[in-house]
């Protein structure tokens, strides 16, 4: 897939948490499946003094204890051999003339990667002092870690910072969730199968569910977590493009633009919230103590009277043809009862009595993203014996078992779609603008709003108030059903 391209790659936040745990272990993957080309370079950088050598004995003790599966140390030396490093601090202009000269001082340079993997704050600096080196060509990509901002404002900032120096196509903003194989293969299920696009619109859907619910607490990043939140954290990147892919329109082709200008359809179509409808459609959770598990407020450096949400969900609506009516819930929480990513399609009651017993929402499909890859069509059968009654049994499919082939990890993917010059997994400036526009009057009404999160208890599956939010259409969540 890749092998053809060379590249360079220049990894800022080398040092890093994400670029040990995650990024250079996918890069490491990627190589031992023969996806990079034999003289692509990963040029580490940060801020800490030290020379290749020194880098890559840190990458022995941080990136390696990472990677967990086809591990060698003969491919690990191999791979050790593409990685150099150097010192750059992204506040000082002049060190930036050390990194020009090592990329333009290689003799392949036409495919750059600059991937920005430090904290948004730094990334107007970055693009400056790049451009300054020539390190903004139009051969030069520039790929930005969330969170890009904390509200729409922010946002804005950080995209208009980055776009006096890099055009919207060099511009890669990383959602991990595009990188999932499971949310990219909802497009083949919805778009490659005529048994289900028939169905997917308000006359046979009742209700749609997306969730993402993490058993883990905030752990040790209760500073981070407690300026962040989770609508911040989850919805407005991760739980929004779940919903792009499942109400978005066949886009004319699997070209970036046509999906991502598919996709920022349903974001614009979207019913604005108001600051007072927030009150009826938005639940704000927060996690108590129990089975001996802290609440939130016990956590480390949590103040004991934050108000931040652990736990949101939204009731929606898509003002289309496709959806109008139908409402959709988005919900995200930590210290779930469960761990999984998965949307949920609930089809229309039969309006028919020719059984014995009737079953509610006959039909429903499960798409499940994480732990497993799994699509389950539930349907009603007869249950055997004399009499006609029905029952509802699920009709499945584990597609990590079904279909043969490496899965990668959502960030191997994107790395190789950047390199590679891909735009169709990462997130355009409207869309990504167009998602702040619609969550910014729920942070305006819980700026102002005094009431406490609603609790919910440690485990569980979230606050009571969730479920009401659910009944007055008739519906449950998932795990009630
Ligand atoms: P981190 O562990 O705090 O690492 C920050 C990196 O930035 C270090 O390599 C540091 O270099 C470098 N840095 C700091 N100041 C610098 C400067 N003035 N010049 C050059 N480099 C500088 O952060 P992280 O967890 O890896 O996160 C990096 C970015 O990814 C953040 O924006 C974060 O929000 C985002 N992110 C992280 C995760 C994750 O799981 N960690 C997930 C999603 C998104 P030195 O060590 O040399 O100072």
């Amino acid at each position: 897939m890749n092998t053809q391209t060379d590249f360079d790659l220049v990894l800022f936040g080398a040092t890093g948490d994400l670029a040990m745990r995650k990024l250079l272990p996918c890069l490491y993957q990627a190589h031992v499946a023969g996806l990079l080309h034999p003289q692509g370079r990963i040029l580490g950088v940060s801020r800490s003094e030290m020379d290749t050598a020194a880098f890559r004995e840190k990458m022995e003790s941080h990136a390696k204890i990472h990677i967990k599966q086809h591990f060698s140390e003969q491919d690990w030396a191999a791979f050790l051999q593409r990685v150099e490093y150097l010192t750059v601090d992204v506040t000082r202009a002049e060190d930036f003339r050390s990194l020009g000269e090592a990329v333009h001082g290689r003799k392949n340079t036409d495919n750059v990667v600059i991937y920005l993997s430090t904290a948004p704050k730094f990334f107007a600096q970055a693009c400056e002092n790049l451009a300054a080196v020539g390190l903004n060509a139009d051969h030069v990509r520039v790929v930005l870690e969330k969170p890009l901002g904390t509200d729409l404002a922010t946002s804005q900032q950080i995209n208009d910072d980055v776009a006096r120096f890099f055009k919207e196509e060099q511009i890669y903003r990383i959602d991990h969730y595009l990188g999932k194989e499971s949310l990219q293969n909802l497009l083949a299920l919805r778009f490659g199968n005529i048994v289900f696009e028939p169905l997917w619109n308000n006359k046979y859907v009742k209700s749609v569910q997306l969730t993402i619910a993490e058993q883990l607490g905030v752990e040790e990043r209760g500073e981070f977590y407690d300026i962040t939140g989770a609508l911040r954290d989850m919805v407005q990147n991760h739980l929004m493009q779940m919903l792009c892919m499942t109400a978005m329109e066949a886009p004319k082709s699997l070209d970036a633009d046509d999906v991502r200008d598919e996709k920022v359809k349903v974001i614009k179509a979207l019913k604005p919230l108001t600051v007072e409808s927030v009150n009826e459609n938005v639940v704000r959770g927060q996690y108590t103590a129990a089975g001996g598990v802290n609440g939130y407020l016990q956590e480390n450096n949590v103040p004991a009277d934050s108000f931040t949400e652990t736990y949101v969900a939204i009731k929606a609506e898509i003002d289309n043809e496709r959806w109008r009516g139908v409402p959709f819930y988005l919900r995200t929480g930590k210290r779930m009862a469960g761990k999984v990513a998965e949307i949920v399609l609930n089809f229309k009651d039969l309006n028919q009595k020719l059984f014995e017993n009737s079953v509610v929402a006959p039909n429903r499909l499960v798409i499940e993203l994480q732990p497993n890859e799994t699509v389950s069509l539930y349907m009603q059968v007869k249950t055997p014996g004399a009499g006609n009654r029905v029952e509802r049994v699920p009709l499945g499919v584990d597609l990590g078992k079904a279909v043969a082939g490496r899965r990668a990890e959502a960030y191997e993917r994107l790395l190789l779609d950047v390199i590679d010059g891909k735009l169709a997994l990462f997130n355009r400036r409207d869309e990504l603008e167009a998602a702040w526009e619609y969550v910014m009057p729920i942070l305006d009404n819980w700026a102002q709003n005094t009431q406490a999160p609603h609790g919910y208890a440690a485990h569980s599956w979230g606050p009571e108030a969730a479920r009401s939010l659910l009944a007055a259409n008739g519906d449950k969540w998932h795990e009630e059903q």
